[in-house]
């Protein structure tokens, strides 16, 4: 089956002008006749929602969250990056196109990186219209800052909140489409699956998290925004409740899953103290502006204070190997280089697992004072969690999961392969590659929800009458029926183990198989070991309660036995792209210099994956990626 992209035609610059020109329209009193279902209330689902409501479209949105400004975009610390070059820096929407798409290791879709770029200055000026408080020069100025894979500053900030401020912009932005009833807001509802029907997503059934109320609601078009699956590995940088079901039941029922094993391990996290830990803390990537990383030259030193180690004793090891990026070396280059160190046996720390980041120099320039202003959030969280003072002694930080660049794949206009299914956000298979370029998600998600979709969707939307399926068609009916019984086996078996016992586990085989080195061996090895952990589970896990009413013991085993799946769908990506790419390493591929060495002969494309059954082996499709405009070369920071 062949993947069509729909890339406009013309010269790159020129396409997303090109399409907006050429998109079909809906009249206003028009627009009220079609429903569209939104799933998610992050950056991407929230933008999304209130910008189709103020269009004039009916809109219904759906958040597992007791309120949707709960969403996990809350949590975003460092910044947004758009091409505004306010720093008169050298940045232009070329720059940022190309920069991304360095940093993705040219696995991403070059039409859409380049759109991402044009539309990213819009995004500040819309956000600037809402109030959201970016952080200003003495002049009034917006200010800005650097994050890796970047040689200027075009990040804009709110201290260490940066999606919490853009969260509360787009959140005014729903809750005045919903107090004009432009939108109806369903929160405490958590999507467990897409309804098809003759090929169209036409709806999605949920479960109402207090009462436990099964239904159905049915759209003209489903869009999902529902978020990343980094939590497949248990312990992860994102919130607790964020997980890969909405996008593994749409997979279920038709849609292609992207390069489900492109997943970023952030460098800079709070290490792991042991195994009591539900979940781990992000130092956010802003910190490598200032800080330096580094690792005692001698083993033997690993166990003195850092602070009694002489500048002479210390390995700056990223400004050693990557001089010309230093600390801001890409998040897969920085997490790699610092498993090596910890490899070699000078890793910091109870564990041995820390590298650390060092803050001296940039106080001693720059005061304690401007330190405390631009990251005094993030220095207390971090006392908070480990009870040392980051502005006397460096802190203490190791890679973790945090984000996947994988997801459910779309065209350039958003959608699926299954007309009306459009996915926004961290959900799809994005514009970022095999890497993801920090800030890069907050413009992401903000450039599809206020920008893309509202424009796609409605071309989309014109070509087919709206009106929807009776909710008692057999579809839905079957689909309901079907996550009835779902939950009632869950809650049969009765066994040993809890379902956080089992996800615990998952995690472990991952990150020891499909985390930051992969390989051949342990790949089929994490494929066996997984498929006797998902026998097991279904067959000795212990779901107390009932489902009629609140009962998280049931949402988390339903959450943790889509992940049972993915995990395999994952791991099996992983090992047939044979290549190094961005943050899939395998060991097998790397140049001599221990970099990722990529086989754009045999792997410049996007792997769709097609479900076809239970346990039986998914279908592999592949997009190939054309690359006009940009030459591919080997990704060099030195
Ligand atoms: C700690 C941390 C810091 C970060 N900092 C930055 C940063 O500084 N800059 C940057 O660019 N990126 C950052 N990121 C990444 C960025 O925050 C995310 O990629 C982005 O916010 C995702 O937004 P989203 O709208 O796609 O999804 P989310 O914000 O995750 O929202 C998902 C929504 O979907 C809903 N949902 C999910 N499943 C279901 C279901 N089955 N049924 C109903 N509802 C469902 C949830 O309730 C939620 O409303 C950070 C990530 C982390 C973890």
């Amino acid at each position: 089956m062949s993947l069509d992209a729909k890339v406009p035609s013309g010269p790159l610059a020129e396409k997303w002008t090109r399409f907006k020109r050429e998109q079909r329209l809906i009249s206003p009193a028009n627009k009220a006749k079609y429903t569209i279902i939104v799933v998610g209330t992050g950056l991407a689902g929230a933008s999304a929602a209130a910008t189709l409501a103020e269009l004039g479209y009916k809109v219904l949105v759906f958040c597992f969250h007791d309120t949707p400004r709960r969403a996990h975009s809350i949590a975003a610390q460092g910044g947004i990056n758009a091409a505004k070059n306010y720093r008169n820096d050298g940045d232009s929407v070329f720059r940022l196109f190309y920069d991304t798409i360095k940093g993705g290791d040219f696995r991403s879709r070059e039409a859409n990186v380049y759109r991402l770029a044009e539309v990213s200055g819009n995004i500040i000026d819309q956000c600037v219209a809402q109030g959201v408080p970016f952080a200003r020069e003495y002049g009034g100025l917006l200010e800005t800052r650097s994050f890796g894979g970047a040689q200027l500053q075009r990040t804009f900030y709110c201290r260490g909140q940066t999606g919490q401020q853009l969260l509360l912009g787009a959140y005014q932005a729903l809750c005045r489409q919903i107090s004009y009833g432009a939108v109806h807001m369903f929160p405490r509802c958590e999507m467990l699956d897409l309804v098809v029907i003759d090929g169209r997503a036409r709806g999605i059934v949920t479960r109402h998290l207090v009462t436990g109320k099964i239904e159905s609601f049915a759209a003209d078009a489903v869009v999902l925004a529902t978020g990343g699956y980094s939590n497949v590995f248990y312990l992860s940088t994102n919130a607790i409740g964020c997980n890969v079901s909405a996008t593994y039941r749409a997979y279920k029922r038709g849609a292609f899953f992207a390069n489900p094993c492109f997943t970023q391990i952030h460098p800079t996290c709070i290490p792991v103290s042991g195994e009591h830990q539900s979940k781990l803390t992000l130092m956010s990537e802003s910190l490598r502006n200032d800080g330096r990383v580094w690792v005692p030259k001698r083993r033997e030193d690993v166990g003195k204070h850092p602070n009694d180690i002489p500048e002479s004793d210390r390995d700056y090891f990223l400004e050693r190997k990557y001089p010309s990026y230093g600390n801001l070396a890409p998040r897969d280059i920085a997490s790699r280089a610092a498993k090596e160190v910890c490899d070699e046996g000078r890793g910091v720390g109870p564990s041995g697992r820390g590298v650390y980041l060092d803050f001296a120099d940039a106080i001693r320039r720059q005061g304690i004072e401007r330190i405390r202003e631009k990251y005094g959030n993030l220095f207390d969280m971090y006392e908070r969690i480990t009870g040392e003072n980051a502005y006397t002694q460096p802190m203490r930080i190791y890679p973790a999961p945090h984000y996947t660049m994988g997801g459910l794949w779309v065209n350039y206009e958003l959608m699926s392969n299954l007309p009306g299914l459009f996915v926004i956000g961290e959900a799809n298979f994005s514009d970022h590659g095999a890497n993801r370029l920090g800030a890069s998600a907050l413009m992401q998600g903000l450039a599809d929800g206020y920008f893309i979709l509202p424009s796609t969707l409605t071309h989309w939307l014109a070509g087919v009458k709206p009106g929807l399926p009776p909710l008692d068609h057999p579809e839905f009916r079957r689909c309901e029926a079907e996550a009835h019984q779902r939950l009632k086996r869950l809650l049969s078996i009765g066994g040993q183990k809890t379902a956080v016992e089992f996800h615990r586990h998952l995690g472990h085989i991952l990150w020891d198989h499909v985390g930051m080195a992969r390989r051949r061996e342990g790949l089929l090895q994490a494929i066996e070991q997984i498929r006797n952990l998902r026998e097991e589970f279904w067959r000795n896990v212990r779901v107390p309660g009932s489902d009629a009413d609140l009962n998280m013991a049931l949402e988390r085993a339903n959450r943790v036995a889509d992940y049972l799946e993915f995990a395999e769908l994952m791991a099996l990506d992983a090992l047939r792209r044979e290549e190094s790419c961005g943050g899939h390493f395998r060991v097998e591929h790397q140049t001599a210099d221990g970099e990722a060495k990529r086989d754009d002969e045999r792997f410049c494309h996007v792997a769709a994956w097609e479900y076809t059954g239970p346990d039986r082996e998914p279908i592999r499709h592949e997009e190939p990626l054309i690359f006009e405009t940009v030459k591919l070369t080997e990704r060099s920071y030195k």
